[in-house]
């Protein structure tokens, strides 16, 4: 009672009011500000006061959900007209309420009822619903308010970044006009609304105008990648238009691939964003630098990004300037070099001489005082030189490079494959006029009238593979048929290569290796006889029984019928794993395991069946990294490739590989990839995707082999145990190959 006024310093001190009482108080009238400083105020309850008017701008700042004025002493005039559409609209809950006013002859009316002429809302209209300008120039914008009674009008641009905005008022009677001028616009305002409003004593009318600043790139921020899992080089670019991103590494353009890609969100004119690596090696090391471009500019920032240290920086010679993202692509460019050609060369004649001797010598004396196997080829090598070797199934290997591989596999492994092989050379192998002496008693002699020639079967590195029938092998049989390979070239390397071979066959005896029944080197050529696979190597087989083999019927190209069925892939695959069991009880690494070096028999039965002759007929399988290295890149794990480690689990991660080819129908793995792309996918981390046929459980083992850490991959027991489940298991699967 008795509160006549209520003013703002009454309020202010309840900054955190929600709810307001005054009823039948005998409130006169509110002060404009009054609610300036409560503004969670949402119910407010002035009924049974003596209120003859009151300002819709005392509540513009509230979100009112209730205002309760009933019981009042309105004067019915345009300065209420506001209650009176609010109640029409329903707002503040008005509309349940029974509002009156008293008119100029003195009658109370219902509100509703009210009638006031020249008394609406504002109108307004701007000059342009969007302004597009360019960063630095200057603009106009003109708002207009009109109508009864006539508004004020002001543009609110308090937050604008553009320097010297002023305004201009001009007014006329019936329109008030404002001009806002932006003076050297800012790209910092791009897509800021210029609101314009107009406000009489009846309410407030706004309108707007979206202002398009456009600008040349700036890049806001570019962070140097720090390593972790994840690998990205952040960058915060602005420009309007949206500027096009690209990137160089070392100043060349960098090609984005799916694991090298720029990775973005665009919010306005901002675009924020990361140039994400999947596993990056030190191929990637370098600085990168961010080009942004649009219509009216560039700009370019650089950054250096440090990944890995470089394992074995002579490797660098072979992969600097591999294509890994890096367009134009140069071709791999592979150092060669020439002292060690020279050094290769004169090995090979200098030394042929003296060799044989030597070896003969050397030979003696080992088999005299602790040769622990028949060729030095199992348990600890004796190793007789530090000679660069010949040596390998990828043989007439590289002068350029010496690895430290034979060392990876443990000093109680050997390792055939594309490097050294610490063998000890027997003598005896190498015969007069080729350099190449008689065989040693240790590997079988057949005699070579025994050797009746067929026909040809194939060629691989080492020459011409025969069909051919043997006399005299069997105890039982007068004459068998057998698989002949015939050394086309005897140069020192390629017997030596041949005795090593032969060496080795020797001492690997087991269901699923290729049986070797000895050497006939009484005469030219030298001869390796083998037991005859029926159905020849692995991947022409597989070829064979895919959907795109094709026989010609009547001279026309039709297609076979019967593909290998799922049941029939798992038991090939299950014999390699058992080879390959046995490949490891012997410590042996292998090194090229693929289906072009394993042979088919009859009934399925495979074998692995080549230790380094089919890089002829395959070659391009190969990749010559050197003069003369050639590698298999596409079966070998990420760790053989960079660092050139060869163990038994490398050889697991080629068997992922074998298993890939045989679902593929014999497939050449990335076959649609170029070899420097290879690199750059297995380096990356990228596995082969899922062949059609393959179901989960097997594309599970190749994801097996094919972990990236040699530690994680699966062994390859396990993997026997895995397929050999599977393929007693393979009824239900049957339907799913169709
Ligand atoms: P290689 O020199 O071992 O690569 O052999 C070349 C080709 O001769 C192979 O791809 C096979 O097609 C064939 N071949 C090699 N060894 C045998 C064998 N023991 N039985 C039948 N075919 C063979």
């Amino acid at each position: 009672m008795g509160l006549h006024m209520l003013n703002a310093v009454d309020m202010e001190l309840y900054t955190g009011l929600q709810k307001l009482t005054i009823k039948n108080s005998g409130l006169r009238s509110i002060q404009p500000r009054a609610f300036a400083k409560n503004p969670h105020l949402h119910e407010i309850d002035l009924s049974g006061n003596r209120l003859t008017t009151l300002s819709w701008q005392l509540f513009q700042t509230l979100s009112l959900f209730e205002l309760r004025i009933e019981r009042n002493n309105f004067n019915c005039s345009c300065d209420i007209r506001w209650i009176q559409l609010w109640q029409t609209k329903g707002e503040a809950s008005l509309d349940g309420q029974q509002l009156y006013c008293m008119n100029k002859d003195a009658l109370v009316i219902r509100l509703h009822e009210m009638d006031v002429t020249q008394c609406d809302l504002p109108e307004i209209s701007v000059s342009h619903s969007n302004l597009a300008v360019r960063e630095g120039e200057n603009a106009v914008v003109t708002c207009n308010g009109s109508g009864s009674p006539l508004p004020d009008v002001d543009w609110i641009v308090t937050k604008l970044h553009s320097i010297n905005t002023h305004q201009t008022n001009l007014n006329w009677t019936n329109v008030h006009s404002i001009n806002l001028t932006l003076v050297n616009v800012s790209g910092g305002d791009n897509g800021f609304p210029l609101t314009c409003i107009a406000e009489n004593v009846v309410g407030m009318t706004n309108a707007s105008v979206l202002l398009t600043v456009y600008f040349p790139p700036k890049i806001l921020s570019l962070v140097e990648p720090v390593t972790h899992h994840e690998h990205c080089i952040e960058f915060s670019v602005r420009g309007n238009p949206q500027p096009a991103l690209n990137w160089l590494h070392n100043g060349q353009t960098l090609r984005e691939v799916d694991f090298i890609r720029t990775e973005f969100f665009q919010q306005g004119d901002i675009t924020e964003g990361c140039l994400l690596f999947n596993k990056p090696t030190h191929y990637y090391n370098g600085n990168y630098t961010l080009i942004a471009t649009n219509s009216l500019g560039v700009a370019k920032e650089t950054v250096h990004a440090h990944f890995l240290e470089q394992p074995f920086p002579e490797i660098t010679d072979y992969f600097v300037s591999a294509d890994f993202g890096v367009s134009p692509t140069p071709p791999i460019s592979v150092t060669h070099k020439p002292e060690e050609d020279t050094f290769g060369v004169s090995i090979a004649v200098g030394l042929a001489a003296f060799a044989c001797v030597l070896l003969v010598v050397l030979f003696i004396v080992i088999n005299k005082y602790g040769r622990r196997s028949k060729f030095g080829m199992k348990g600890p090598v004796a190793v007789i030189s530090g000679e660069e070797d010949s040596a390998s199934p990828l043989h007439h290997i590289n002068h350029g490079i010496t690895t430290p591989s034979s060392l990876d596999a443990g000093p109680d492994t050997v390792v055939i494959g594309m490097t050294r092989i610490p063998v000890i050379e027997n003598p005896q192998y190498f015969r007069q006029g080729h350099n190449c002496h008689k065989p040693d008693t240790y590997v079988q002699h057949i005699k070579r009238r025994d050797i009746v020639l067929k026909r040809e079967l194939g060629e691989g590195a080492f020459g011409k593979v025969f069909l051919a029938e043997c006399y005299n092998l069997s105890p039982t049989k007068e004459k068998m048929l057998v698989a002949v390979k015939a050394l086309k070239d005897p140069t020192l390397a390629a017997c030596k290569d041949f005795q090593r071979e032969a060496e080795l066959l020797t001492n690997l005896q087991h269901d699923h290796i290729v049986k070797f029944y000895g050497v006939c080197a009484d005469g030219d050529p030298l001869i390796m006889v083998f037991e005859y696979m029926k159905h020849g190597d692995l991947n022409k087989f597989l070829r064979a029984h895919g959907p795109d083999a094709m026989i010609l019927v009547d001279g026309q190209p039709r297609h076979t019928k019967g593909d290998l069925g799922l049941s029939q892939m798992l038991q090939i695959a299950t014999q390699i794993a058992s080879g390959m069991i046995y490949l490891g009880s012997q410590h042996f690494v292998h090194r090229d395991l693929a289906t072009r070096n394993c042979l088919v028999g009859t009934n399925f039965l495979v074998k692995i069946g080549d230790f380094g002759m089919s890089r002829d007929v395959y070659s391009t399988d190969y990749y010559r990294v050197g003069g003369h290295t050639m590698l298999p890149i596409r079966w070998m794990p990420p760790e053989s490739i960079m660092y050139r480690k060869f163990t038994t689990e490398s050889d697991v991660w080629s068997f992922g590989v074998i298993l890939w080819e045989i679902f593929t129908y014999g497939k050449q793995p990335w076959f649609q990839l170029s070899n420097t792309e290879v690199i750059e996918c297995i380096t990356q981390g990228r596995v082969l995707e899922r062949p059609r046929v393959s179901p989960k459980e097997v594309y599970d083992i190749m994801l097996g082999c094919w972990q990236r850490e040699p530690q994680q991959r699966l062994n390859i027991k396990e993997i026997y145990k895995i397929l050999q489940a599977l393929g007693k298991a393979t009824p239900i699967y049957l339907d799913i190959l169709g």
